[in-house]
């Protein structure tokens, strides 16, 4: 051993979660509260810059609730988002979704949060420290330790340089899309042919608000070259980011600048609501930044020992707004498997292979979901339309994506080839479509028509069905298996336990 090499072997840690981004620091606070050790080990120093800024109700009524971290979050004056308003499809005028019309997400709780995610995940790594998880800043995961099959630890290195193992019963990798600890799972991370994007995004003051009662909605542009998303952080500060095909990366990496300038004057909707506004040049907020890439699922989630959520796992398209939802409910996931064999109540095997199929399950609701999405913008020169012809020719991603949620759930998932998925997707779009559609022709707005379609449905079912168990504690019903031969939450939604199928 160096003589730089310290060995904690006295600090006996049950869970070491590596990064304390949201779902990181979901998973430590929820395995703490059992009275557990957990150690939260995070590279950088907090408040960091993050991006992911457009909040879903179920992060913020269900899971932080359950954390503990919910009033935390409602104290910070974080902007309102009751829901989502997009230039979309085929109509030229913008229309708007709101939580509120789903039934589960009525009332007090039919809204999200817009959030400076430097401040939202210190807001939930604080949480997880009161607890009772110990954190630990500037502190660098580099590797995890074996012993034969399983991962018994982790080494990581201090900011004096100093390298320590700790030695745990779990470690959990949540460090995000960029460390390489997730390797050590084993498989392989594929990505995504039909999300080949690139985003680009910068952050602008005074940018104009929609109309009340939706100035804090997100608002989501298609053009020609891609989308814009244009999120209201606060009364006058709004991130505003550009998504387009992965081959304009030539353009956009020799002038950010100037190619944020020139994809803004691309899209009108855009150029009008920054007309009167100045980019930020200074600060946290004054850079332009640029992430490609991004859309990509690990082909395996656990092994003895080790398990990874969030981004670490699996990512896709930020056009819902869905990576946050994410890496919490990976976060709870996980936190039921551990708190389980902590207790003694299900075997390892068990209980992860439970975590991993309900996650692949949400993964792929979203992914369909956004399929679904991008179908119906049908201009044919458009950045989408593209994207569908690499579906259509080569059928490697739905492929990818039908070994994704293959023998997951066939009740949910039927079609087990591309050919039957593709006409899928296709039926979905058109739906989805044509709620669209009826909602825009209906004069008083509905949205019963979007939320009526299967698609919509799905992808909001698993976090509406977090937020009203939260909410309604437990008087929520027993559950059913989601899987053949599975596990059901507890009633306290913190544990896994053998369904009473009696
Ligand atoms: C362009 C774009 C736009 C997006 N917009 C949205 C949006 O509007 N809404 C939304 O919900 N999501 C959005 N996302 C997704 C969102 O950014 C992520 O899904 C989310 O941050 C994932 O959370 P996480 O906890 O898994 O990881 P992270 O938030 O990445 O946190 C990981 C933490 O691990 C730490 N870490 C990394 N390596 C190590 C190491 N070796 N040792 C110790 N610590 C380490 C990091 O410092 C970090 O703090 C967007 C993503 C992109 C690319």
């Amino acid at each position: 051993m160096s003589p730089e090499m310290s060995v904690e072997g006295q600090e006996d840690y049950d869970l070491v979660v590596v990064g304390g981004g949201p779902g990181g620091s979901t998973l430590a606070a929820l395995v703490a509260m059992h009275g557990h050790r957990v150690l939260v080990l995070e590279k950088e120093s907090f408040p960091r810059y993050q991006i992911g800024e457009s909040l879903l109700p179920a992060t913020v009524h269900g899971i932080c609730r359950m954390t503990g971290a919910a009033d935390r979050l409602a104290a910070a004056g974080f902007t309102r988002k009751r829901g989502g308003t997009f230039r979309w499809g085929v109509s030229p005028e913008p229309w708007a979704f709101s939580f509120s019309v789903s039934p589960k997400m009525a009332g007090a709780s039919s809204f999200a949060y817009q959030v400076q995610r430097e401040k939202f995940d210190k807001i939930l790594l604080d949480n997880a420290a009161s607890k009772g998880a110990e954190v630990r800043e500037q502190a660098s995961v580099t590797d995890v330790i074996e012993d034969n099959d399983r991962v018994t630890g982790v080494v990581y290195t201090d900011a004096d340089g100093i390298e320590h193992q700790v030695p745990a019963k779990f470690v959990v990798d949540a460090s995000g899309h960029r460390s390489r600890i997730y390797k050590r799972v084993g498989g392989t991370r594929e990505y995504s042919d039909f999300f080949r994007s690139l985003a680009l995004f910068g952050y602008f003051e005074n940018g104009k608000r929609l109309p009340s009662p939706n100035s804090g909605n997100i608002l989501s542009a298609a053009f020609e070259s891609g989308w814009f998303w244009y999120i209201p952080l606060s009364d006058t500060l709004t991130s505003v980011g550009a998504v387009v095909r992965r081959e304009m990366a030539t353009r956009v990496q020799g002038d950010p600048e100037e190619a944020l300038k020139s994809l803004i004057g691309e899209c009108p909707l855009i150029s009008e609501y920054l007309s009167e506004a100045t980019r930020v040049t200074e600060g946290t907020y004054g850079q332009i930044r640029v992430r490609k890439d991004y859309s990509y699922h690990h082909t395996t989630f656990w092994r003895p020992g080790l398990a990874l959520i969030g981004d670490a796992a699996c990512f896709v398209d930020p056009v819902f707004s869905s990576g946050v939802h994410l890496a919490t409910y990976s976060g709870l996931l996980a936190a039921r498997s551990v708190n389980s064999v902590l207790a003694g109540q299900v075997d390892e095997a068990t209980a992860f292979d439970e975590f991993e199929a309900r996650y692949r399950r949400e993964y792929g609701v979203f992914y369909e979901f956004l399929m679904s999405f991008y179908d119906m913008h049908v201009d044919e020169n458009s950045y989408f339309w593209s994207a569908k012809k690499v579906t259509n020719n080569q059928h490697s991603e739905l492929e990818a994506f039908v070994d994704l949620v293959g023998g997951v759930s066939s009740a949910d998932f039927g079609a087990h080839d591309a050919e039957s998925l593709t006409q899928r997707f296709k039926t979905r779009s058109v739906e989805f479509a044509n709620a669209v559609d009826k909602m825009a022709a209906d004069d008083e707005g509905s949205m019963v028509p979007l939320f009526k379609s299967s698609i919509v449905r799905q992808a909001m079912k698993e976090g509406a069905a977090i937020q009203t168990g939260v909410l309604l504690g437990a008087d929520r019903g027993t559950e059913v298996p989601m899987f053949p031969g599975g596990l059901v939450p507890s009633e306290d939604g913190m544990f896994w336990r053998v369904p009473d199928l009696a």
